[in-house]
């Protein structure tokens, strides 16, 4: 007999087709969330659970996995599960870093390029009819060239959007909580980066530390020309203070790809017009979601079979110190 999994939305075929080989799935067939209870009622009995990072995986849940061998989470950020309950029954939280590292860093160019050069509005404009000539004052942007990024979390995707300043003649600095080994990029305090940044971009995992890593202190450090990016998660940020600066124009203006309560957007933001605001799509191009879903795959897989799988936020389930 097959062993069990649970997979908690539709992914890409090759993920589900490798799914398929192997264990007797159970798909959730709406293209949606599945609600707390009916995911404690599905995860009984199962050997495998293959989540996204809209399903939060409390301890209630995985108590609730009588036969839980493996828990294969489709991002590389993991706050949507309770990891430490995890560990406690020895259950490895697999991951899939790396491959979506390209995807998001090129989405948060494309934020800091519309954000900076009003994209979203001088579209609007033209398909409203509105283009009627060439004008020297028409839709003035910021120039990049000459300015300096401030990349807050030098891991895969900020090393990957620094990468990609160079090409636009910026100057980077960055600050993690360890200075890394990245070629023309000066790394520097929070408060540093904070005032002298003309580009912020955040790219920090959602932890203790990093939640609201962004208030209204912070704000007032940045200057009133910067821009924020957030393309890593919206509860890094807070978004009362974020809709605050930009109203009254503390900075100039915030690409942003995710949100405090996602799906929700925190009242007053959506009608300002110096944010561009996106789905959370920084992962989100065919080749880069269909390589997550047999990453995601193959580590349910390997770890059922008795194989380390590709990444795990608790590599301590397999060194022995749990
Ligand atoms: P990563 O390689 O682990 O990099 C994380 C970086 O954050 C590291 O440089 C780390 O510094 C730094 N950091 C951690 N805590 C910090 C703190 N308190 N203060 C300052 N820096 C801190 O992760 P990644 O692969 O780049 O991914 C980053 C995040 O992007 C993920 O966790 C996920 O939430 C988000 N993401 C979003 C999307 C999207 O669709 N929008 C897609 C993919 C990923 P040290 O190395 O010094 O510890």
């Amino acid at each position: 007999m097959k062993p069990k999994i649970l997979v908690t939305r539709q992914l890409p075929e090759a993920g589900l087709n490798q799914l398929r080989a192997y264990f007797d799935v159970t798909l959730n067939p709406a293209d949606q969330t599945l609600e707390k209870g009916e995911l404690l009622d599905q995860i009984k009995g199962k050997d495998a659970l293959l989540c996204l990072l809209t399903d939060t995986i409390d301890q209630s849940i995985i108590e609730a996995g009588n036969r839980l061998k493996v828990i294969s989470n489709y991002a590389v950020g993991y706050n949507n599960i309770d990891v430490k309950a995890a560990t406690q029954r020895n259950i490895p939280v697999c991951i899939t870093p790396g491959i979506l590292t390209e995807a998001t860093a090129d989405l948060t160019w494309a934020l800091i390029l519309a954000v900076t050069r009003k994209i979203v509005a001088a579209d609007q404009f033209t398909r409203n009819g509105l283009f009627h000539g060439w004008s020297p004052t028409l839709f003035l942007g910021s120039d990049l060239t000459d300015k300096t990024l401030g990349i807050v979390g030098m891991g895969r995707i900020g090393a990957a959007v620094a990468k990609r300043a160079k090409g636009f003649g910026m100057k980077v600095i960055y600050t993690a909580r360890s200075p890394k080994e990245i070629p023309d990029a000066r790394y520097v305090s929070l408060d540093e980066l904070l005032t002298e940044a003309d580009i912020i971009s955040l790219h920090t995992p959602l932890t203790a530390e990093t939640h609201h890593l962004i208030t209204q202190e912070q704000f007032n450090q940045m200057k009133p020309t910067a821009y924020l990016i957030n393309t890593t998660r919206g509860p890094v940020v807070d978004e009362r203070d974020l809709i605050t600066a930009l109203k009254n124009h503390r900075i100039a203006g915030a690409g942003l790809d995710v949100y405090e309560n996602e799906p929700l957007l925190t009242p007053g933001l959506s009608s300002l017009d110096n944010v561009v605001l996106l789905p959370h799509i920084g992962s989100a191009t065919v080749e880069t979601r269909t390589k997550m879903a047999v990453i995601a795959a193959e580590n349910a897989i390997r770890v059922l079979q008795g194989e380390k799988p590709h990444a795990l936020a608790n590599p301590e389930v397999y060194n022995g110190t749990v």
